[in-house]
């Protein structure tokens, strides 16, 4: 069975952040592939700030071409309405084991998703503290979503083949990127050079995307 990384996000644009961490989660965990699911309908982003999904789509396919495992998957772009991760992992499921990859401020959040237990039986959690937010995965916040979602503590990727149910902490190099700055980047006309592929930065600028007139 492939083992398979599922890396959701906005990627309102995708950046080196996510590349960076995708790859390295890669290597720590042996995966055959990394889906990169751009969501269509993010019900948690508001919609006034967010590219429209096609450009998203095209920026994500762009980002992921120099890397041999990585690829983009478009399940979120064949379903209408809000793109629901645990939708997305149902349909997902044949194609291996998954692994969901969230930043842990995104696992923080996750009891406000749908359905957030049967997303955690559906895929092994994999979650990357985020630079510049701090965090223990003792504090009583970290715990609370554990215990929500059925699950006891976290393991090491050196310990993750012993346990193959367990969420999974890995410390992959988090950049201090966040896809807001380099909207507000774009749209003050500033340089996105060293934040993301040339070839993304090339298309925000060619279509003129996050710019005040749209
Ligand atoms: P925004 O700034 O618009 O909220 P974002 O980059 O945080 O954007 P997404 O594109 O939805 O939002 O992120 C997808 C996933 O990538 C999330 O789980 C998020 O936690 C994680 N992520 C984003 N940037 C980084 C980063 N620099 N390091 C580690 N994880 C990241």
């Amino acid at each position: 069975m492939p083992r398979v990384g599922v890396f959701g996000g906005t990627f309102n644009p995708i950046h080196f952040g996510h590349l960076l961490i995708a790859d390295e989660i890669c290597e720590f965990l042996e995966l055959d592939r990394v889906l990169f699911v751009p969501a269509s309908v993010p019900p948690h982003k508001p919609a006034g700030e967010l590219a429209p999904a096609a450009d998203r789509f095209a920026m994500t396919e762009l980002a992921v071409r120099e890397h041999p495992r990585f690829e983009v998957s478009d399940v979120e772009f064949r379903r209408r309405g809000p793109s629901y991760t645990v939708d997305t992992l149902q349909a997902l499921g044949t194609r291996g084991d998954l692994c969901l990859v969230i930043g842990s401020e995104t696992f923080l959040d996750l009891l406000t998703w749908k359905d957030p237990r049967a997303v955690a039986a559906l895929a092994r959690l994999v979650v990357v503290p985020r630079s510049g937010k701090a965090f223990d995965p003792d504090a009583p916040a970290s715990q609370k979503v554990l215990r929500e979602l059925g699950l006891e503590g976290f393991v090491r990727p050196e310990a993750a083949p012993g346990c193959p149910e367990a969420p999974v902490l890995v410390e992959a190099a988090s950049l201090p990127i966040s896809a807001s700055d380099l909207r507000r980047r774009a749209c003050e006309g500033r340089s996105l050079a060293f934040r993301m592929p040339a070839s993304v930065a090339a298309y925000i600028r060619d279509h003129r995307l996050y710019r005040q007139e749209g």
